[in-house]
């Protein structure tokens, strides 16, 4: 999947980070990008018993400083894509690091669409549900609306 360029890749290690707009400047102790489910688990857990603390960052298209940290800081871009799917029930699994622009395009592969969408559509999975993302129209409920589960 293609990352946007202020994503925190593990190509910008040891630089500072930057939101979307540049507003946001900081530089983690450590960036953390992993690939998969058991890597976060083990890192929540390593970073509890270390007494640090973690933030996750999806695209970092939040203009407020809910990302910022001097400690550990973890990518989500890595988590991501259409993992199962069931268009009979309008269910599917996603990576919550998938961004909405991308997964857009997975669903409509599979016959299936988000209901909504914000302004723009570089938001990941995580970032518009744990943020209350709001799509456009009336009578559309938020993007958080359409969660049905996590982990
Ligand atoms: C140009 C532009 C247009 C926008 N348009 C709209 C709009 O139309 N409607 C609207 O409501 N908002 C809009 N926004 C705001 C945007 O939708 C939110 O800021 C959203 O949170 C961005 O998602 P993100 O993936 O960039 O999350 P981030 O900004 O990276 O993170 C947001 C929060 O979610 C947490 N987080 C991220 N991923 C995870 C995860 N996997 N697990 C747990 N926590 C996680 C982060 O720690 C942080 O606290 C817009 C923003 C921009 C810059």
């Amino acid at each position: 999947m293609p990352k946007t360029p202020w994503s925190a890749t593990s190509q910008n290690l040891g630089q500072d980070f930057h939101n979307w707009s540049g507003g946001l400047r900081f530089r983690p102790s450590r960036l953390e990008v992993p690939e998969d489910e058991e890597t976060v688990a083990a890192l929540v857990r390593a970073a509890a018993r270390q007494g640090r603390s973690i933030r996750p960052v999806g695209s970092a298209h939040s203009s407020s400083e809910i990302y910022v940290t001097d400690d550990i800081l973890v990518s989500m871009a890595d988590i991501c894509g259409l993992r199962e799917h069931d268009p009979q029930h309008h269910r599917a699994m996603v990576g919550a690091g998938s961004q909405l622009t991308e997964l857009s395009k997975e669903l409509q592969a599979a016959g299936m669409t988000l209901s909504n969408f914000g302004d723009v559509a570089t938001q990941t999975v995580g970032g518009a549900i744990g943020t209350g993302t709001h799509g456009s129209g009336r009578d559309f409920p938020n993007l958080s609306m359409m969660l049905l589960g996590g982990r």
